[in-house]
């Protein structure tokens, strides 16, 4: 099964994508994850990316659609993968059609935020630096409760770069939304709605 999650920074794409996980076994597969990992150990697709990422801008193609092709051919084993923060531009989608062949996509889930409310949980949002999952402001000082790693505030949700973030997404990751509606692949998920709820709503579209 190939499973993408489409919807702004901040829809909560992560989150339903690791209850996938657990549920379904399913590999979740991020660029966003990705690139920090490349960061984080220095490789020189980290020290390219950094500048782009801590702007909000995008990653060029070329090298986050080698990125997450290279991972998604290792993850052949498991019962499938969500693909979470890829594609967000129309080449990598065409990339990622192409790098298929025969093998569709399954669905393409929008989890549909507005947008006040995206700035709203960008703002107010820290992560575990061990396993990437989000918490508020009022956790800071505390250590992650899955993995006790640390939690922080990335670069690209200060006020600045969101509003970059959510100009970009607009701009170069919505026309997406058309895209695979023409496919017959996309379902809408209200992302509004508590992670308990939005989840019922994704299990409940793949079994449509
Ligand atoms: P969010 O969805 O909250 O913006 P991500 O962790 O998915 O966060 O992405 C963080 C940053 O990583 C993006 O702002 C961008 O710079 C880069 N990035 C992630 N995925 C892609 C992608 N598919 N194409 C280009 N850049 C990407
Ligand atoms: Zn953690």
């Amino acid at each position: 099964m190939l499973l993408v999650l489409l919807g702004a920074p901040g829809a909560g794409k992560g989150t339903q994508a690791d209850i996938l996980t657990d549920r379904k076994g399913l590999a979740h597969v991020s660029s966003g994850d990705l690139l920090r990992l490349h960061r984080q150990q220095k490789t020189e697709l980290g020290q390219l990316a950094q500048s782009y990422m801590d702007r909000g801008d995008l990653v060029p193609d070329d090298l986050v659609i080698r990125m997450v092709l290279d991972k998604l051919s290792e993850e052949t084993d498991g019962p499938g993968v969500v693909l979470d923060g890829f594609p967000r531009t129309a080449p990598q989608a065409e990339a990622l059609d192409e790098a298929l062949g025969g093998n569709e996509i399954d669905k393409v889930l929008h989890v549909k935020v507005p947008e006040d409310e995206l700035v709203r949980r960008l703002s107010n949002r820290y992560i575990c630096r061990g396993c990437s999952r989000p918490y508020t402001a009022e956790s800071m000082g505390r250590p992650c409760e899955f993995c006790g790693g640390e939690l922080y505030q990335r670069e690209d949700d200060m006020p600045e770069a969101v509003r970059n973030r959510l100009q970009v997404y607009s701009a170069q990751t919505y026309p997406l939304i058309d895209y695979y509606k023409g496919k017959g692949k996309l379902v809408e998920v209200n992302g509004l709605q508590d992670v308990d709820a939005v989840t019922g709503d994704v299990l409940q579209a793949l079994k449509d």
